[in-house]
């Protein structure tokens, strides 16, 4: 039904650039997806767009059905992901209003989110050292937006204290938000490319002359600066290649530690292991 996705965060909750709409709400071994699914034609391409807080935005970062989101987007043959978020900065560089493809991720969460569709029986460890899509950034990148940032992820739904913040600092991360991981983790398990688009939208509170973050100034900056990641999104969806061939579509080749012959055939298809043969 559809070869991309989008799944969008705080402040895009639908995509009016959709044409020839319909609207799925699929069932998945993982519970319902965040809320229905738009699948619509868009320069070319089928696309379907979740909201990744549910209409209304009604989810905490740590409530998203991270799993469900994920595997029903593939359900729907969806093989390529943009993640659009709502991000602060913990840099001078990176000003309100930028629009970044990061390129690293740091996980700050609490390891209370569901965050592997493994386990049960089956053992995987997939590749993160390079947690984006390569080929799915430069699409993203090919409009001219800032390339490269290491995003935190931290638990919220609080905002960091001025500690954290200065922590974070120290350590030379880019970027703050609460929703990458375990998502990026997952589309990587589930085989399929995906890339994200993040709107700085407040320096946290770390900086001195900025006002400190804020339910309103997050949403005020992701208002003003909506209509430039829509044109964003709509030059990389126009560049995407809707028969791509990527490495991360086999990122379980090599990933898989349990005995092929213990993994029985609904978890194989439940994995899309399907096709799947032991490389050793
Ligand atoms: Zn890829």
């Amino acid at each position: 039904m559809a070869d991309i996705g989008v799944i969008g965060g705080s402040g895009l909750y639908d995509l009016d650039l959709l044409q020839e709409v319909e609207t799925v709400t699929p069932s998945t071994p993982y519970g319902d997806p965040s809320g229905p699914i738009t699948v619509g034609t868009m320069a070319g391409h089928r696309v379907a767009f979740v909201a990744r807080h549910g209409s209304g935005h009604r989810l905490l970062p740590s409530e998203v059905p991270y799993r469900a989101n994920i595997f029903a987007l593939r359900a729907l043959g969806v093989r390529q992901i943009f993640a659009i978020s709502a991000v602060g900065s913990l840099a001078e560089r990176y000003t309100p209003g930028t629009l970044v493809v990061p390129d690293q991720l740091v996980d700050r969460t609490k390891g209370i989110r569901a965050g592997t569709f493994f386990g049960d029986g089956v053992v995987g460890h997939v590749p993160m050292a390079d947690p984006y899509c390569s080929r799915l950034r430069k699409d993203l990148l090919s409009t001219g937006v800032t390339d490269g940032a290491t995003y935190c992820c931290i638990e919220g739904p609080q905002f960091s204290t001025r500690a954290e913040s200065n922590l974070y600092r120290s350590w030379g991360l880019d970027l703050i938000g609460m929703t990458a991981v375990p998502e990026a983790a997952l589309a990587r398990e589930a085989q399929l490319c995906y890339a994200s688009l993040a709107l700085v939208t407040d320096y946290d509170c770390w900086h001195d002359s900025a006002a400190s973050v804020t339910v309103d100034l997050v949403a005020q900056t992701m208002r003003a600066n909506l209509n430039a990641a829509r044109e964003v999104l709509t030059t990389a969806i126009t560049q995407a290649d809707p028969d791509v061939r990527c490495t991360c579509h086999t990122s379980l080749t090599s990933a898989v530690m349990t005995d092929p012959a213990l993994i029985p055939d609904e978890t194989r298809t439940r994995l899309g292991l399907s096709s799947w043969q032991p490389q050793h």
